[in-house]
């Protein structure tokens, strides 16, 4: 018996088409290849006219290098490409593309009009439907690229079944654009939806006009530039002040090499670098490129190339996390200029939130915020001079403290649980509890890194009960459990005793934050201790705060406000919520109408 032979050569047809569901997820996807094979081109300005979320049209014009009649013919081949021309290319690749994919899979898809022309000859148009050539024609010289895309999945109804609303299929297309005019600020971006304006960014090369283009001058205002490098990798770019934040991680843009990525661990070092000054839920905005040698970097992961393969990941995480975190340390968090030399100048969060209906709504504050460019504080210096001045009295080693907080002068206490302060600049109100966790907070941290190691054996163990499952799960991390210096002993079926624990639990709450650490331990099913850890700690200094609503007397104030500007991060609580509000005194004599 002769089998007849079961495979056969797919047609380009259909190769295509299958392709396009590789590429070709959404509308965003046919904008994000037209856009980068644009960048690609060399192009200096590129508009994108969209109608309905990119279903109905979607258009792009680029004046880059263009395409001479045989290239374009060629462009909508399969596997056609003008980017790579061998393997080794592949590992060195410097341009957007290279795998010959997105023309052919779109032209497959939609209604697809191609206009090009490479300067040396008349232009040329390729109209295309749904994979078929339907004419070839000769346009006018205008050096550059337009195509155009339109009825998109009109011969794939099931893909249009995924497509979602068109507010979020838009929502989806200006992210990508957003990200893409960050990462090239000196390409000029147009952008229209239904004729309307979406943003215009001017291709001047400026990040900071990027900004403003994109999110508003305030928070082009409150951006701080930020740059590090180490062997192999170097960063830079810009974050925005925790004051200004976002609910979605969406406005955090990461580029490798100008290529804009999606990495949860990078996204993580980002926010980790905020640490304690982003309440929980809230993202930072702040774009980074990194770069890197191509060699290090596989971008051939994914279809869509989103996702790239980085060698020595580890060493960039942490160069990101340390590097956020010291700018923001280095900078103040509200606006105030101190234009003397050497002085670190002062910040405090400003935010005025009149929520109550007996005090009088400020208007010019509506932002909340109020940016107060030219003030000086002398407090800080003198006390800076002050302080050098008694350490060299003391002929001791000179280490000043950076003061980040004024000199403030207590004025008394309301209900317990705010305290009122003064100085030449306002009034200042201090939520206790939330001051007192930021102390507790430092503190705590400064102990462990001392004595992290130092152990606590039990005279008289705890015991805790627990389920099957969470056994299993105690009996697998065993080991990190251990790092953190908390040594379980199994105790009967469903018991553990606790032999010890680190010495910096604090008294009378160590049962307490082992079962916290023990539970967190099941619920995630992973641990990661520099996260147990921390979170331990804002537990742990909540717990240990002063209760807000207690009595404190003066020197109790006093010392509270003295520990307060000891710290780093004087401004929020563990939590990221505010610890102090400023209100100047051109605030105070608008709200009574001493002056307009
Ligand atoms: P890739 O970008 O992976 O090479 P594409 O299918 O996106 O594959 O494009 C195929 C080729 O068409 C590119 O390699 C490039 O030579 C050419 N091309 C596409 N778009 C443009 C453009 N806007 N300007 C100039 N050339 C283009
Ligand atoms: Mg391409």
């Amino acid at each position: 018996m002769r089998s007849l032979g079961k495979i056969i050569q797919l047609s380009d047809d259909l190769a295509n088409k299958i392709a396009a569901g590789e590429v070709v997820e959404r509308p965003a996807s046919v904008v994000k290849e037209l856009v980068e094979n644009s960048i690609d081109a060399g192009s200096k300005n590129i508009e994108i006219y969209l109608e309905d979320a990119g279903l109905r049209l979607i258009r792009v014009v680029d004046d880059g290098e263009g395409m001479s009649k045989e290239d374009a013919i060629l462009s909508i081949e399969r596997h056609a490409t003008s980017k790579i021309a061998s393997v080794h290319d592949l590992f060195r690749i410097n341009s957007l593309g290279f795998r010959g994919e997105a023309l052919p899979s779109i032209a497959s898809i939609s209604e697809f009009k191609l206009t090009t022309c490479d300067g040396n000859d008349h232009g040329f148009t390729l109209d295309i439907v749904g994979g078929i050539i339907k004419n070839k024609s000769t346009s006018p010289s205008r050096k550059g690229t337009e195509i155009k895309v339109s009825n998109l999945f009109f011969n794939t109804p099931a893909r249009l079944k995924y497509v979602k609303t068109i507010q979020t299929e838009l929502g989806t297309i200006i992210d990508y654009l957003n990200k893409t005019a960050l990462t090239n600020p000196n390409i000029s971006f147009k952008v229209y939806h239904n004729d309307k304006k979406i943003f215009f960014t001017l291709g001047n090369n400026s990040v900071e006009q990027v900004l403003v283009s994109l999110y508003g001058l305030e928070t082009a205002k409150n951006a701080i530039k930020i740059y590090n490098s180490n062997h192999d990798f170097s960063i830079n770019g810009f974050i925005v002040k925790p004051e200004i934040s976002r609910a979605s991680r969406n406005y955090i843009t990461i580029s490798v090499n100008k290529r804009i990525i999606k990495n949860i661990s990078i996204q993580r070092a980002i926010i980790d670098g905020y640490d304690t000054l982003l309440t929980t839920g809230r993202y930072p905005i702040a774009f980074l490129n990194i770069d890197v040698d191509p060699y290090l970097v596989d971008v051939n992961v994914h279809p869509t190339k989103m996702e790239v393969r980085l060698s020595k990941e580890e060493s960039l995480i942490e160069l990101i996390k340390a590097s956020i975190k010291e700018h923001l340390l280095s900078t103040n968090l509200i606006p105030e200029i101190n234009n003397r030399p050497k002085v670190e100048s002062v910040k405090i969060q400003e935010k005025f939130d009149f929520t109550t209906s007996t005090i009088p709504e400020n208007n010019n504050n509506k932002t909340g915020l109020n940016i107060n460019e030219n003030e000086e504080n002398t407090d800080t210096l003198d006390n800076e001079v002050l302080e050098i001045r008694e350490n060299i009295d003391e002929l001791k080693t000179i280490n000043v403290h950076r003061k980040l907080l004024p000199e403030l002068y207590i004025v008394g206490q309301v209900h317990g649980t705010y305290i009122v302060a003064q100085n030449d600049e306002g009034m200042f109100l201090i939520d206790q509890h939330a001051a007192q966790e930021r102390v507790l907070y430092e503190s705590f941290l400064s102990k462990i890194n001392e004595n992290q190691f130092d152990l606590q054996q039990l005279l008289i163990p705890y015991t805790f009960d627990v389920n099957q499952s969470e056994k299993i799960i105690i009996d697998q991390y065993y080991n990190l459990l251990e790092q953190i210096g908390i040594i379980l002993e199994p105790f009967g079926e469903k018991s553990y005793i606790i032999r010890s624990h680190p010495t910096w639990f604090p008294n009378g709450t160590e049962q307490k934050v082992i079962e916290d650490i023990i539970y967190q331990l099941i619920i995630n099913k992973t641990v990661n201790l520099k996260t147990i850890t921390k979170e331990a700690i804002i537990m742990m200094s909540c717990k240990a705060a002063i209760k807000a609503n207690r009595f404190l007397n003066t020197d109790e104030l006093n010392s509270l406000i003295k520990s307060l500007r000891e710290t780093q991060s004087p401004f929020t609580c563990p939590h990221g919520r505010p610890i102090i509000i400023k209100f100047t005194i051109n605030e105070i004599e608008k709200m009574f109408k001493r002056i307009t």
